[in-house]
């Protein structure tokens, strides 16, 4: 019977056709009932890990497969031995179970936790298995058939994925708070980082001081600074990239580790450096506990250095953070400095200019307008006036910068306005010609005095950049619930890639500079008040013909959109866009008209959106030949927001039809300025040209 036997070449196959079965309960091989021989001949030619547990005293059968979950078991050979005999340490988990598979139950365990001794110590390892009867030719329960593979790598790598996951994506305050967190979060895996320490380079004592730590319940015993490491154990480790310590040579006594996994204490440590581009020495030392029950193996190594080097980027990238921070904070100091000093300077030369005003108020009167000194003081006068202008308006900047800018807020006739702005530079100005060309009554709610202030800046610009041969005009007429003043002058003009930055603070254009007296605050100031008043400001100007300054103040205070008609499908009319499907071309038609500002843009491009996701258009034409003035508040939101998501609903090709507005035009350009590459966007200046590219692309 033996000699016909053929379990073919594994190992475990000769072992087992050479084993002496007699001296066990199965008995002889000859005897042996003939499901048993067909369980082991599938057993042994299997490549994954197969074992069977044979009869009632659970007599153990393996293929070389499963050799290696043996380990040290295997000297002596077990083969033939009883389950609980090789298997003590975890007969009392898994002898239930054999008991139920011999009762005909079946189980199955993806990543079961056994604790194996096959390695000289009890070692944390995992395995899905499968117990399932081996039945008699009678039906009965013969002996339990186990397969199974050893999932230990991917459970531990799974764990250790999650560890590293959980480092991300934490927003903190300073470099050494990143340390902190960072360091912490690694407690959370405690099976494979029993205790930690962290090591900071401090460059003064040119010592490796603690700076953060878990694990150890009696903390006085982690040393202050890493005094183990002198210059040449440092080389040692930094050639080395680690390196293994005894707990019992780095600690005094013997420490309590806190929050353990396992009853065994952890007995070996490994330090890592870890360096900063461009670092001599290691910028931290990263001191890990090793688990007793893990083999401090590559993938367990690889583990280590990557929660490292997470720390070490993430302490690098708030390094460079805390530095800008601390420029910036620098700066924004200085200019809060500046602005203080300002305010305090413009204040204390108010109240000797007025002194002076009214002294020479005094001589005035009192000398004959025949004297030639009254002339002088005449001229003394204009001079005075004009630095009081400047002081003034360094006070204005620096209230607008501190937020504290009062405004007092009247109901009165903006025509007033106009008119008696026109009343004080008339006065200044004896070589312009100042003409109102058109002057709506409209009464508004506002800080008078602040728009006159704005209006008279814009005079005074017109007068200081043109030469006199030509008018000045101005224009205020009422429009759509707004008033919209203008100033035009026929003077020097401003090239366009000057005109985004004129309103900022100190701006002025580098040519003019040196020519006409000025600190760059006018239209900064203007702009302020019109903003505060919900209003908004433009330019348009050509180099050598001139220029017109602009500025729109809402009557009722606030600007109304409203909805005039839509069928929430296939158009939508409202006061201040109109949208169209056009079914023929399938493609969406916008048309804006007139003043627009955030609140119009958001709401027409919303609207748009919606209709091209209903109509499931990809193109667009948008019309801004009627749109005036400017609307670049919405620029950034355009393109951080709406074009984005006009992407992510289909938008392809974006036909956009200039608006006459330089400003505009500027905002039109800002608001794709990312978005240029992804969605086919094309200017234009004429819409048949328009129409006729987005019918071709
Ligand atoms: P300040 O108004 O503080 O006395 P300023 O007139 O130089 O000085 P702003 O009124 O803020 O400052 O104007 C900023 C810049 O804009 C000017 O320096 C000038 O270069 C340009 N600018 C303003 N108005 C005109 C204009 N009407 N024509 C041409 N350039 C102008
Ligand atoms: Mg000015």
């Amino acid at each position: 019977m033996t000699k016909q036997l053929s379990y073919g070449q594994s190992l475990m196959a000769g072992k087992i056709l050479s084993h002496n079965w007699s001296d066990t309960p199965v008995g002889d091989i000859t005897q042996w009932p003939p499901n048993l021989h067909t369980a082991v001949s599938i057993m042994l030619e299997a490549k994954i890990p197969m074992y069977i547990a044979w009869g009632n005293s659970f007599t153990q059968f393996y293929n070389d497969a499963y050799r290696p979950i043996l380990g040290v078991k295997m000297e002596p050979e077990p083969l033939g031995k009883s389950t609980f005999e090789t298997w003590d340490e975890i007969w009392p988990v898994i002898g239930p179970m054999f008991k139920q598979v011999l009762d005909g139950e079946t189980f199955g365990f993806p990543g079961f936790n056994l604790f194996l001794e096959r390695k000289g110590y009890l070692e944390e390892a995992y395995f899905d298995f499968s117990y399932s009867p081996i039945r008699n030719e009678d039906g009965s329960v013969g002996g339990v058939f186990l397969s199974c593979i050893e999932t230990t790598d991917r459970v531990l790598n799974e764990r250790r994925m999650e560890t590293l996951a959980n480092l991300a994506g934490h927003v903190v305050d300073s470099k050494e708070d990143v340390l902190l967190v960072h360091h912490q979060k690694l407690a959370a895996n405690s099976k494979d980082i029993p205790f930690s320490f962290l090591y900071l380079f401090d460059k003064e004592s040119n010592t490796y001081k603690l700076h953060s730590h878990f694990g150890i319940g009696n903390t006085d015993l982690i040393p202050q600074e890493l005094s183990c490491l002198n210059e040449e154990k440092l080389e040692e480790l930094i050639s080395k990239k680690s390196m293994v310590v005894k707990t019992t040579d780095f600690f005094a006594q013997v420490p309590t580790f806190i929050n353990k996994s396992w009853e065994e204490d952890p007995h070996q440590m490994c330090l890592f450096p870890l360096s900063l581009a461009g670092s001599r020495k290691p910028d931290l030392i990263i001191i890990y506990g090793i688990s007793p029950r893990l083999l401090l193996d590559e993938s367990y190594t690889r583990f280590h250095t990557l929660c490292g080097n997470y720390l070490l980027n993430s302490y690098s990238m708030q390094k460079t953070l805390d530095n800008e921070r601390m420029r910036i904070g620098y700066m924004q100091e200085l200019l809060t400095q500046k602005d203080e000093f300002i305010s305090v300077a413009s204040h204390e030369l108010k109240t000797p200019l007025t002194s002076l005003k009214a002294y020479m108020q005094v001589l005035e009167r009192s000398l004959d307008p025949q004297n030639k000194a009254s002339q002088f003081i005449q001229k003394a006068s204009l001079q005075f006036n004009k630095l009081q202008g400047l002081i003034s308006d360094l006070l204005d900047v620096s209230k607008i910068n501190a937020g504290k800018l009062v405004y007092n807020f009247s109901e009165f006739n903006f025509a007033d306005v106009v008119n008696e702005s026109w009343d004080v530079v008339a006065l200044i100005s004896d070589k312009h010609a100042i003409l109102i060309e058109r002057n709506d009554p409209a009464v508004i709610k506002g800080d008078k005095f602040r728009l006159e202030q704005v209006m008279t800046n814009f005079l005074t610009n017109a007068i200081k950049y043109s030469d006199g041969s030509k008018p000045i005009i101005i224009r205020s007429e009422v429009e759509q619930d707004n008033i919209v003043v203008s100033v035009q002058d026929f003077g020097i003009g401003i090239a366009l890639e000057n005109i985004a930055r004129l309103f900022d603070r100190f701006y002025r254009v580098d040519n003019t500079s040196m020519q006409y007296q000025g600190l760059g605050l006018g239209l900064y100031i203007a702009s302020s008040i019109i903003k505060a008043h919900n209003g908004s400001f433009w330019v348009e100007s050509e180099p050598g013909k001139g220029s017109t300054f602009s500025f729109l103040l809402p009557i009722n205070g606030t600007r109304e959109f409203r909805d005039i008609e839509t069928d929430n499908q296939t158009y939508y009319i409202g006061n201040f866009i109109t949208i169209r499907y056009n079914a023929e071309k399938h493609w969406m038609e916008a048309d804006w008209q007139g003043y627009q500002n955030l609140e119009s843009v958001q709401k027409g491009c919303m609207i748009l959106l919606d209709l091209m996701k209903k109509n499931n258009c990809s193109k667009v034409l948008n019309d801004n030949s009627y749109v005036k003035g400017n609307w670049s508040e919405a620029s950034d939101w355009g393109s951080e927001f709406w074009f984005p998501a006009m992407q992510d609903s289909g938008l392809k090709e974006f036909a956009w039809i200039y608006s006459p507005s330089t400003f505009s035009r500027l905002a039109a350009h800002k608001s794709v300025d990312i978005f240029f590459d992804r969605i086919k966007t094309q200017f234009f200046t004429s819409k048949d040209e328009a129409i006729e590219w987005l019918s071709n692309t």
